[in-house]
């Protein structure tokens, strides 16, 4: 009978192992899914906005599939150099198909970068998704928007918009959502006024989907300002016949905002577009001050040339959102301009050749693309891979319970009841603190609640 590892309970590792165990060309396939975290679902517990309630939900379809009688979860369990490495991980199953995401910011590599009050949009989005790692953050430390009043987020996708959002989300619609206390605390008493979010290149080329995009003009006491004249810099926001559905979507409700007489209310979200980073300066107290952005023009082929001229948008706090990317394990090959794991239909390829037992799928496969649903027939290629290897991979003895083989390693990893006892002092805390289920933020809480028995 084949057993499977895979590496990774967010939604790529969970849909390669619901195709693992919903196929019958190979019956009877056993999968571990193993995670760094004790806590499962990956990006779906600690990405996706707290809130966004209907998209957490999908918690109860991947949980369904961690429930399956042949799927084992085992959290706490690091694959690499210092914690187990893939050979030896190899060494416990026929096949491991690594799903860990991409879990690096890319850089924008101008002067300032670094500055005090200039985070990257995931370092904020861990703080609020209460990552256990988020909590030695410099952000973390400081609360993110103490003293903030003037925002610029860099970068026009879907991460843009949700912490834009997050900036400007007012304490009654925080508090039914699971985000910690000393997050919701800070976020609850925001002075923030006003967020920028700037794009390089012209709206129709903006990555947020329509959806989260109307999403900003719903807010409570937030007005969605955009600039008629940056937006016709566009040539296809003039004539959007041309373009891909989404896109075409995304101009028509800019255009909606563009029509718009001003409101009056007390926040802004200022959609910027054609305005490139150039650097961040400082401010009175060394904190960052201002961005300064280069206008850009469209240069006809779909990127853009330098204008010259220099823009600099005040901002006590700049939140880089300009994509993920993956991190190398070592052990396992890595293609570093792509940030991903050479493969071929989710093999793993070692110097161009197929390693016996070894896969991808997900962001580590194909980059940081595409929604949550993108993920399923990217697994379920790869599973096709590996059930088409099965009899070779089949071939090779392995250990009779990956598990032991683990705890020889010196690994404790927490199983199923350690994480449903987690869900039941996440409930509890709430229930202390008059909410509904609030998340544990820090390791030893998280260890600590693994342990207790109902
Ligand atoms: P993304 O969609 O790749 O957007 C990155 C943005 O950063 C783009 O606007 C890009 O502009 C810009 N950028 C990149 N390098 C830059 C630079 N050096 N200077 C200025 N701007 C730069 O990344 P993301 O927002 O992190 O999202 C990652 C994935 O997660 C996406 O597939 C997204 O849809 C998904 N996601 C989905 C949801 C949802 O469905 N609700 C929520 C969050 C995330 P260019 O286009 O010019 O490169």
């Amino acid at each position: 009978m084949l057993q499977v590892a895979v590496v990774g309970s967010g939604p790529s590792g969970v849909y390669a192992a619901q195709s693992l165990v919903q196929q019958d060309r190979v019956p009877g396939v056993r999968v571990d899914v193993l995670d760094r975290l004790p806590c499962p679902y990956g990006l779906v517990r600690y990405g996706v906005a707290p809130d966004h309630e209907k998209i957490k939900s999908l918690q109860n379809t991947l949980r369904a599939v961690l429930e399956h009688e042949r799927v084992r979860f085992l959290g706490s369990v690091e694959i690499g150099p210092g914690a187990l490495p893939p050979a030896r991980l190899l060494g416990l199953y026929h096949a491991v198909v690594y799903c860990v995401g991409a879990a690096a910011d890319r850089r924008l590599g101008v002067p300032g970068e670094d500055l005090p009050g200039s985070y990257s949009a995931t370092e904020f989005v861990s703080w609020y998704s209460a990552h256990p790692d988020a909590m030695t953050d410099r952000g973390a430390r400081v609360g993110f928007i103490k003293d903030v009043e003037s925002a610029v987020v860099i970068g026009v996708g879907n991460v843009a918009v949700d912490v834009a959002r997050m900036l400007v989300r007012g304490a009654t619609e925080l508090l039914p959502t699971d985000m910690p206390d000393a997050a919701l605390g800070v976020l609850a008493d925001s002075r923030v006024r006003e967020v920028s979010v700037v794009g390089r290149r012209g709206p129709s080329q903006a990555r947020f989907t329509t959806k989260e995009l109307r999403e900003l003009g719903a807010l409570p006491d937030t007005e969605v300002v955009v600039d008629p004249a940056e937006l016709a810099l566009d040539p296809a926001y003039g004539d959007p016949s041309g373009l891909p559905a989404a896109s075409r979507r995304n101009v028509e409700v800019l255009r909606g905002w563009a029509d718009r007489p001003p409101q009056g209310l007390a926040r802004r979200i200022r959609l910027r577009f054609f305005l490139r980073p150039a650097s961040l300066t400082a401010g009175a107290q060394g904190q960052v001050g201002a961005v300064r952005f280069e206008r850009t023009l469209p240069d006809g082929r779909g990127g853009v040339t330098g204008s010259g001229q220099y823009e600099d948008v005040p901002a006590q706090l700049v939140l880089r959102s300009v994509g993920y990317r993956g991190v190398p394990i070592e052990g396992l090959p890595f293609d570093a301009d792509r940030g991903t794991v050479p493969h071929a239909a989710g093999r793993v390829l070692r110097e161009g050749a197929a390693s016996p037992g070894e896969y991808v799928a997900g962001w580590i496969k194909r980059g940081p693309t595409g929604v949550i649903g993108t993920n399923r027939p990217c697994s379920k290629e790869t599973v096709t891979s590996l059930l088409d290897d099965a009899p070779a991979l089949a071939a090779r003895q392995v250990a009779a319970d990956p598990l032991a083989g683990l705890r020889a390693a010196g690994l404790r990893p927490v199983e199923w009841p350690g994480w449903l006892a987690i869900e039941r002092a996440e409930a509890e805390l709430g229930h202390t603190l008059g909410r509904g289920v609030v998340k544990i933020p820090d390791w030893e809480g998280l260890r600590a609640a693994a342990t207790r028995t109902p």
